[in-house]
């Protein structure tokens, strides 16, 4: 069985970097077109540069997908350069770590914005074209971290909100030939983890409790993105996936 994206293109949030990156050059090699939206227009850039120039079929757009008329022009930009997306995947995401009682405004409503905000922002404004072809796949990277963290109630909110932003997708959209998931992972070696503090002792010590003996990495991600994503997966919706290891505490 082969989970080809032919004849697919699929618009990817963060693809300029980490998991986001792994997700998008995945996709291109198993066939689809891929827009790689960024924050960073220099590193979706090179993204669909290193995927165009092994063959495959990319291009770069940039947004903060907090903000609905960037989306929404970077949407129409991605669609005119490729077509309009049949695959999103929400992955642009950051985490603004503090105890609750010291945790700025800021804080919390700027990893709101940038992982609810976006989904909300970014499956607006695909889901029209997806409707009218009758297929669609929507694919949001939540966390493991949705169960809950010390430091983390902005982001462990903001994953756990995607959760159920997915499932009533999956409902309202199924019959539109849509599915809806999430993907939760665990401790990915992305450079998003790489600027914590001690994070080699950190990545030592979820190894060692890890049943899978090690952190993931981004093509971890990328494999369960790409099973979502494909035609086998068209009776899995509203479902989280979790790609932790199975570590779950
Ligand atoms: P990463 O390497 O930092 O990549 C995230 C990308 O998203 C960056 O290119 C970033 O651009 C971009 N981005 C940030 N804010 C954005 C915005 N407002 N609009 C558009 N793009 C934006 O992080 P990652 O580890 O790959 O994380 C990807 C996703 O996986 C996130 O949603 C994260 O919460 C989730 N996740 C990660 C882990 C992990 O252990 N790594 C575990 C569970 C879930 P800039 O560099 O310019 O900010």
């Amino acid at each position: 069985m082969k989970f080809s994206l032919d004849n697919r293109t699929a618009l990817v949030t963060g693809g300029g970097s980490g998991i986001g990156r792994a997700i998008s050059r995945a996709f291109a090699a198993s066939g689809a077109a891929v827009i790689v939206l960024d924050l960073d227009s220099d590193a979706g850039t090179s993204v669909a540069q290193d995927i165009t120039g092994n063959g495959g079929v990319a291009c770069a757009v940039q947004a903060d997908v907090g903000q609905m008329a960037q989306v929404r022009a970077a949407v129409e930009l991605g669609a005119k350069k490729m077509n309009a997306p049949d695959i999103l995947v929400n992955n642009a995401g950051f985490t603004r770590d503090r105890s609750l009682t010291k945790m700025t405004d800021q804080e919390w409503s700027g990893v709101l914005s940038v992982v609810l905000d976006g989904a909300f922002n970014c499956t607006k404004a695909v889901l029209p074209a997806m409707r009218s072809k009758g297929w669609g796949r929507l694919i949001n990277i939540s966390s493991r971290a949705y169960l809950g963290n010390p430091g983390q109630a902005n982001y462990s909110a903001a994953k756990a909100g995607l959760i159920g932003l997915t499932r009533s997708n999956a409902l309202e959209f199924g019959k539109f030939g849509i599915t809806a998931n999430c993907i939760a992972p665990g401790l990915i070696d992305t450079p998003l983890v790489r600027k914590m503090e001690n994070f080699d002792q950190m990545a030592e010590r979820f190894a060692a409790n890890t049943p899978i003996r090690r952190i993931g990495q981004p093509a971890d991600i990328a494999a369960a993105a790409i099973f979502l994503a494909s035609e086998h997966a068209g009776y899995i919706t509203g479902d989280t996936l979790h790609v932790t290891g199975g570590r779950y505490g």
